[in-house]
């Protein structure tokens, strides 16, 4: 799971003693530098990056972890030191340790932020990141842009000992998921429940209970889930978003989203209720 872990401590400014070891967070093209260990992955725990040579697009300092602190850092055009490679986040999940792979996540928003936020939205006068708080500030102009983070809401609709699974034109030959869309402006989280899952495959549905919720950095969302029962109507799939949508019993999946994902999670919490 993609999680900040609870002995995080976010923090704008480094600590006085840049002697101490810490985690870098390196990424080249949204891929993290790691390399392989006894068991799975290791991350840098000291500046193994050649800065001088290769000076990164930026860095930012995102806190400390059980203690240590963490540097994240966005290199470009560069070559990986030896024995090192840079990796897809998507498939760290078991190969990498989860909190480590939870603040990677946390990083990488901030790496993509800070790159995307250089000129401010309103007059165009290059912002500058404030040490008081996590924002790129315009001087002429006093617009503050904060990390973005949009909302999507993912639903489990069952019926009886039924589960929906539904198929985007996106995944992978033969997986299904659970349904999912972005909160618009204005909404409620139980409105775009309500109209995405009409929308996509034309069924209404009731009794709508929150579940968990994660960030999923690809590149900003939060993911919000809830459970929800099938109440009327027949499956129609729009055809655009959604191809293809199922009723499944637990002794016939199909192929499922990623371990890593809010969608697996919410499946996984089905089946273990209906084995
Ligand atoms: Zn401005």
């Amino acid at each position: 799971m993609l999680i900040l872990p609870d002995n995080f401590q976010p923090a704008i400014l480094p600590p006085a003693d840049i002697e101490q070891p810490a985690w870098w967070f390196i990424f080249a093209h949204g891929q993290l530098l790691a390399r392989s260990a006894d068991q799975g992955l290791e991350l840098p725990l000291a500046s193994v990056w050649p800065f001088a040579k290769w000076p990164p697009a930026r860095r930012l300092y995102l806190g400390t972890l059980q203690g240590r602190p963490c540097h994240a850092a966005e290199a470009v055009n560069a070559e990986p030191p030896p024995g090192w490679a840079f990796e897809n986040l998507r498939g760290l999940w078991t190969r990498l340790d989860e909190t480590l792979l939870g603040v990677a996540g946390h990083a990488l928003q901030l790496i993509e932020w800070d790159r995307n936020h250089q000129f401010c939205g309103q007059c165009g006068t290059p912002t500058e990141r404030r040490a008081e708080e996590r924002a790129r500030y315009c001087h002429a102009c006093q617009l503050a842009a904060y990390p973005r983070l949009s909302p999507v809401v993912m639903v489990r609709v069952t019926y009886n000992d039924k589960i929906l699974l539904a198929r985007a034109p996106r995944f992978a030959p033969g997986m299904y998921s659970v349904l999912a869309g972005f909160v618009e402006a204005g909404e409620t989280l139980e409105q775009t429940i309500h109209r995405e899952v009409a929308e996509e495959v034309g069924i209404q549905v009731c009794n709508l209970r929150y579940f968990a919720s994660q960030s999923w950095p690809f590149p900003h969302s939060l993911m919000i889930a809830f459970t929800a029962d099938y109440a009327s109507g027949q499956l129609q799939v729009d055809g655009r978003e959604i191809l293809e949508a199922r009723w499944f019993v637990p002794n016939q999946m199909p192929g499922l989203p990623s371990p890593m994902s809010m969608a697996w999670r919410l499946i996984q919490d089905y089946l273990a209720h209906h084995h």
